[in-house]
Parts: structure tokens; sequence; C-alpha cells
């Protein structure tokens, strides 16, 4: 951690390598997939810009005084290897397998991706039962097909809801926004019984108020938190598939993941970053950055159990 922050390999958070799976407790793993998205790509690109990005990290919180690597054994696990990478459905398979390594060492996966329909296999590996949901989006990914594959990016959680990976009533969307062709994801997500908080609403209740609801509705069940990068305002974040302009900002959504601590993590996530379309690293950072936030909460919650 003393060595200029320039220099070295470029692992998440200048984390070490793993050798073996037996000593980490949480491992940051990249996804370099975007074989399932329906607008502008370059998500397979996102871990190793933020890779890049994230050697600009520290060890202690500034807010939270949280120091991860005290807390947890920290390391980068590497990228899922993808066989068939012009298959959605072979790479998913891909993703699950290697996230399930993972979860019979008892490591818990921290992960930069890929589009978003990275999070359904993620699910399929770290839910053992119907896990407690926590999702930081502009869309609710609830959609149903798009040009002939049910499993494109907007769809995983609609998936997940299918395959009982996730509890509608413990699954809480949070930042929802953007006009759409057809109402169809809103309300498969509302009827399944989903709490979609639109972005409106977080921004006349306060992010105080947000928190302390979804704590509630996710209680202590085991929960997954996925972040999608355009849930920030594309201002803060132009590097993403399909931007929603008047978003979180990035204070928001890092004052979001501060207030989801003590929870009972099985994983989290953080997608949909793409470097082609960013501007200076600005998307890649705050990607990063929402990654550190993350594994602070992660690493509290895992040095607790
Ligand atoms: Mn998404
Ligand atoms: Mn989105």
């Amino acid at each position: 951690m003393f060595a200029p922050r320039y220099s070295g390999l470029a692992t998440f958070m200048r984390a070490p390598v793993a050798q073996s799976l037996a000593d980490v407790d949480i491992g940051i793993l990249g996804i370099p997939y975007d074989g399932a998205l329906t607008n502008r790509p370059g998500a397979r690109h996102g871990p190793r810009e933020v890779r890049n990005q994230s050697s600009l990290m520290r060890a202690i919180n500034h807010a939270t005084r949280i120091n991860p690597y005290e807390l947890c054994r920290v390391a980068d696990v590497g990228d899922v290897p993808f066989q068939s990478a012009f298959d959605i459905e072979a790479s998913h398979k891909d993703i699950a397998e290697f996230a399930a390594t993972l979860v019979a060492a008892d490591v818990m996966p921290l992960s930069c991706g890929g589009d978003h329909s990275v999070t359904l296999p993620l699910l399929r590996a770290v839910a053992a039962e119907p896990v407690a949901l926590i999702h930081i989006d502009a869309h609710t990914d609830t959609w149903d097909s798009f040009q002939g594959s049910k499993f494109n990016h907007g769809a995983p959680f609609r998936r997940a809801h299918e395959e009982n990976l996730i509890d509608p009533s413990k699954t809480v969307q949070i930042g929802i926004r953007g006009a759409q062709n057809v109402s169809e994801g809103w309300d498969y997500s509302e009827q399944a019984g989903m709490r979609v908080m639109f972005i409106e609403e977080v921004q006349q209740r306060g992010i105080a108020a947000i928190v302390e609801e979804t704590r509630k509705i996710v209680g202590d069940s085991p929960v997954y938190l996925s972040f999608d990068i355009d849930s920030i305002d594309p201002a803060f974040a132009p590097g993403t598939g399909t931007p929603e302009v008047a978003g979180l900002t990035t204070a928001e959504a890092i004052a979001l993941i501060r207030g989801f601590r003590e929870l009972n993590y099985v994983g989290a996530d953080v997608v949909e970053i793409s470097p082609p379309f960013d501007v200076g690293g600005v998307t890649a950072l705050a990607g990063a950055t929402v990654m550190y936030e993350l594994l602070c909460v992660l690493a509290e919650a895992r040095g607790k159990r």
C-alpha cells in the first residue's frame, strides 16, 4: 500500500493477486463480457479500466474509518475466463461456475462487469435460497426478451425472480428513470412485489429516508447489492451503455452505500462501465470508488461474521 500508486501490476485496489482461494475472504473479480447489450457497447473493457483507476484508492475510509484490509483478506481473483463469448447462455454458465468456485471456498465475490446480464449468473452462484436485493440503477432490468434473447442486460432481475433467486418482497430498486416505449418492466417489478423507487422519490425524500426504508425491507436476510453505473448522472458517469440524465450524484451514490453498513451480504457487483464512451476515465474512477465503498461495507459485514 505504501508503494507509489502508479507502480506495479494494476490489480483491483492494488490488492494482491490471489495465489489460492484458501486465504481469501473477499475476492474481487472482473467479468469482461458485454455480449447481452441492447445499446452502446464497451462494458467488456470495464474491468481493465476500473483496475487502472482503482489504483488511486487508499485504505482507510475518511467517513467511516473502515479499513477493509484490516478486517478481511482481500485479493484480486482475476477475470472470468470465457469459452464461448458469442453465446450468452454459455457465457453466463462460465460466470456462474467461476463465482461458484469462490462461494465453495467461502470467498465473498465483489464483481466488476461487464453488462448487467452478468448479475443473473452471479445470483445463481450466491443464492442458496432467495436473497434480498438492493438494486441501484436507472432501469429496473425486469424487461423480457429483446432481439430473441431473454438473457439480455435489460432482463436479469426478471429471470432472477422466475428462477427464485431473489425474494421480490425484499427487493428494492433505487434511482429508476428515463422514458420507455412500453411500461412493461416497471409494471413487472411492481406487480411482482418489488419496491421501485423512482429518482424523483429519491430526490424528494432524500438519501437518509431511502436508506431507512430499504434497511427495513431487507432486514437481516442474506442480501446482494447490484450497482449499475448508469444510476449515476451522466454528468458524473458518461461512460456507460444506456445513459439517463437527472440521476444520482456520485456523492449521493456513495452516501447510499455508506447507509447500507452491517447488512448480511452475500456479494455485490458494479456493472455497465464502458471505457470507450468515457471521458478522461471519470466513469471508471466513479466505478472504482463505488467498488471501494462496497468493499468497506462488505469487509465490515464479513469481519463480524
Ligand atoms: Mn442495469
Ligand atoms: Mn441501467
